[in-house]
């Protein structure tokens, strides 16, 4: 392996799922002074631990928590992974962000510290610099606030100049992208867009290696030249993840083995040529490490074996930030006849800054469960949106969250265009929450097999 093979292309989808609960998050919701502001970026509510969650990210910033991790307790459904994928948000789309949880430690298809190992390295990023590359001869002509705007066409509709002075986004929206579905301009094309009739002209390729202009995006400069010219230079990043390095590198698996989440057991000397080669790269300015963040989710099940790897993973100097969490109060340690608060053992606890979350009060169930609506994209009358909270504050905000779909699916199948009580009760009875089916199990426990 004399050269690691990467890939931008690339990404983690097994994850999607379980993220599209909290796809309102867009960070912790915190003023300039760190302060928890009551309803901001999709936060609702629980301001102490999301206060608690900024210092913890200010110190991550200053670097000063090195080999500790953090530790969100509180009960079901109290935003604990909601503060975890806050903090990733308030780190950045650039910081990898990797979720597993106890439970699934023990599911894998391989053992549970070589499914821990590889949940650290999906949680250490590695930003690789390509070669600068100036590409002279192709040349483009500069019209700003003339009748014509010119610049590089985006598949999202927008069409970006670049010059050393500025950067001007210009949204063409629909008409762009109405442009590259006709197939009359590429993502990447350097095109001229006449303001008054809309008339489109493509003056050229900008780049003569282009992929897609999106993936280069940010990273590429156009250069004025001394006679008014532009030449084009680009210096390309990928941004990939430890995991995907070891993956694409393993010869046993292949890079289509990202995208089926089947990856097996990678062998320990490829992880060993990834970090000697990528600490080769830090060392010659070509590549920096970024720690982000895993969280462990219902980090109880884990067994003494699993706390000691992580004992020693923290020590690790490409660490990133652990956050755990946890449902449960003093409980056994999985693996020992021992309990303990959390279930974790005292020194790993110990290295823990704990912060605690509070159940919600109705008020605040109901800003999330608008939020939930406005996310979903889904129309629900006040009284239906009432009820979802009254239900969320009985049984669970979980289950209350849960119900707003499928009430939506209810009301399109009568060929309503606004969720209404009658959809949220219907779901209501046809989907039991805990209490009423452990109830239930109670009336009938006689006809269950034991
Ligand atoms: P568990 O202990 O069962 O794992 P949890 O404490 O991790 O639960 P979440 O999964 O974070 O709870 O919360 C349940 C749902 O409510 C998610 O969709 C989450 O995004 C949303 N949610 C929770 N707290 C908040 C909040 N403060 N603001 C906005 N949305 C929230």
């Amino acid at each position: 392996m004399a050269e690691l093979r990467i890939s931008a292309e690339t990404r983690d989808l097994t994850r999607v799922e379980r993220i599209g609960a909290h796809s309102h998050i867009r960070g912790l919701g915190l003023d300039s002074s760190l302060e928890a502001r009551a309803v901001s970026e999709g936060m609702v509510g629980q301001t102490s631990a999301r206060k608690a969650a900024g210092v913890i990210l200010q110190m991550i910033k200053e670097g000063k928590i090195a080999g500790r991790a953090v530790l969100i307790a509180g009960q079901p459904g109290t935003g604990k992974t909601a503060i975890a994928m806050g903090m990733a948000m308030s780190l950045g789309l650039e910081t990898p962000f990797a979720m597993v949880t106890g439970s699934e430690l023990f599911s894998f298809e391989m053992s549970k510290t070589e499914a821990l190992k590889q949940a650290f390295r999906k949680a250490i990023g590695v930003r690789i610099k390509e070669e600068a590359e100036v590409i002279e001869g192709e040349v483009v002509e500069v019209q700003i606030d003339r009748p014509a705007v010119t610049g590089v066409a985006s598949k999202t509709g927008k069409l970006t100049l670049k010059t050393t002075e500025m950067e001007t986004v210009y949204d063409m929206g629909a008409k762009m992208i109405e442009a590259l579905n006709k197939g009359k301009v590429q993502s990447g094309d350097v095109i001229s867009i006449d303001k008054a009739s809309g008339k489109i002209t493509k003056l050229g390729r900008s780049f003569t290696r282009s992929r897609d202009y999106d993936a280069m995006g940010p990273q590429t400069k156009f250069v004025q030249c001394p006679d008014g010219e532009l030449q084009k230079r680009k210096e390309i990043i990928h941004s990939v993840t430890l995991h995907e390095i070891d993956v694409i590198n393993s010869r046993t698996q292949g890079f289509l083995a990202l995208f089926t989440g089947d990856t097996g057991e990678i062998r320990s000397e490829v992880r060993e040529r990834v970090d000697e080669k990528v600490m080769e790269w830090r060392d010659e300015g070509k590549a920096d490490i970024v720690p982000g963040v895993l969280f462990i989710d219902e980090v109880h099940m884990l067994d003494i074996e699993c706390f000691s790897f992580l004992n020693r993973a923290l020590e690790n100097e490409m660490a990133p930030i652990l956050v755990v969490a946890t449902n449960r109060g003093i409980t056994t340690i999985r693996g020992t006849d021992y309990k303990s608060p959390h279930g974790i053992p005292l020194d790993l606890l110990d290295r823990l800054l704990i912060i605690t979350t509070q159940p919600y009060t109705e008020d605040e169930i109901r800003k999330i469960i608008d939020i939930r609506c406005q996310e979903e994209d889904v129309e629900v009358s006040e009284e239906a949106r009432l009820l979802l909270s009254k239900i969320g504050a009985e049984t669970s905000l979980r289950y209350a969250i849960n119900l707003i779909t499928s009430a939506a699916l209810a009301c399109q199948k009568r060929k309503g265009n606004v969720v209404e009580l009658r959809d949220v009760n219907r779901v209501y009875m046809l989907f039991l929450d805990v209490k009423r089916s452990t109830q239930f199990l109670m009336e009938y426990q006689s006809q269950y097999m034991f």
